[in-house]
């Protein structure tokens, strides 16, 4: 039976992942140094006798047999990768120069998640995988940004220079039951606030604009492509591009109608607009997101009700 292999598997994606795989009946390992992930998981397939859970960074070398390497781990909300901007590049750095050295060794195939970051403040929209991005070194986000393009850099390489079977996902934001309470990315924020009745907590103007995919439809992409041949970066998202004070508006309305929202300087140094090209996904793949937002935050908002009582 094929074994797999992922890293960051307590984290938001990475949990629905194994949620998934072991639905499946697929064998899984878990790396996880459980630095922003969430340890609760771990009860539910703990019973599983097809899953095993290997506690550590991949900084570190670990002697862990697989056929398929699904390499999440980075913390991926701005809040926790800004804690530590050193840590994270060498998370996306090091860590993805250790692991995919695991993943030659055993002639396993990679899976990479990378990020919309990857394209910095892109003028054209949507984004398609050509667009070669605009991003400074000086910005604090770098450490992200850039370390997901060397990242990717590495996955190539490796492609080039080992014949290694890499995908590399362009993940766009992503929400869905299971973002942790605290996790500070803004859905999780503004169900918060709204829940708890306090006012949206609103960055700059609330003009600039993300696009927001529903975590079942990100699985689907990650799943399709693994299974794919095909050998460059490709977007997953949902091209439905909405400014974050609608989207403010959107939540308060579904929750309490307090209209209540305080706008706070933005310290994040983001891009201004973000919504993915899924030309490419669409063709290669035949894969498009299936849950709208509505529908989406729906789903969210009820699982965070669960959370809260
Ligand atoms: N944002 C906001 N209030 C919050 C959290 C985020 O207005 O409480 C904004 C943030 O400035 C950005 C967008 O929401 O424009 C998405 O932020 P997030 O941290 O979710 O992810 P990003 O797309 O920046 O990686």
């Amino acid at each position: 039976m094929k074994k797999n292999l992922v890293t960051g598997g307590l984290g938001f994606i990475g949990s629905h992942l194994i949620d998934r795989l072991i639905n499946s009946g697929e064998y899984v390992i878990c790396l996880d140094d459980i630095s922003s992930g969430d340890k609760r998981y771990l009860a539910k397939w703990e019973k599983n006798p097809k899953f095993r859970f290997v506690k550590g960074n991949v900084l570190d070398n670990h002697k862990i047999k697989f056929d398929n390497l699904w390499h999440l781990a980075c913390p991926a909300s701005p809040k926790d990768y800004l804690s530590d901007p050193i840590l994270t590049a060498r998370i996306n750095f090091e860590g993805t120069l250790n692991i995919l050295n695991m993943a030659k060794d055993q002639k396993a195939k990679v899976l990479y998640t990378s990020s919309s970051e990857v394209y910095g403040e892109c003028e054209k929209m949507p984004q398609d995988e050509n667009f070669l991005g605009l991003i400074r070194t000086t910005s604090p986000r770098s450490c992200y940004a850039h370390g997901k393009r060397i990242a990717e850099t590495l996955c190539f390489d490796f492609q080039r220079k080992y014949n290694l079977e890499v995908k590399v996902a362009r993940i766009f934001n992503t929400y869905g039951p299971g973002l942790k309470l605290k996790d500070g990315r803004v859905i999780s924020n503004f169900i918060n606030q709204a829940l708890n009745q306090i006012p949206l907590s609103i960055r700059g103007d609330g003009n600039q604009t993300r696009s927001f995919c529903f975590i079942s439809d990100i699985v689907d992409g990650l799943i399709l492509l693994m299974d794919s041949d095909f050998k460059y970066p490709i977007n997953l998202g949902n091209s439905y591009e909405i400014s974050i004070l609608n989207l403010a508006k959107l939540i308060d309305k579904k929750i309490f109608s307090n209209k209540q929202f305080y706008f706070e300087e933005s310290t994040f140094y983001e891009p201004k607009r973000r919504c993915p090209s899924l030309a490419l996904v669409g063709d290669v793949l035949k894969w498009k997101p299936k849950v709208n937002l509505n529908e989406g935050l729906n789903l969210t908002i009820e699982s965070f009700k669960n959370e809260n009582s």
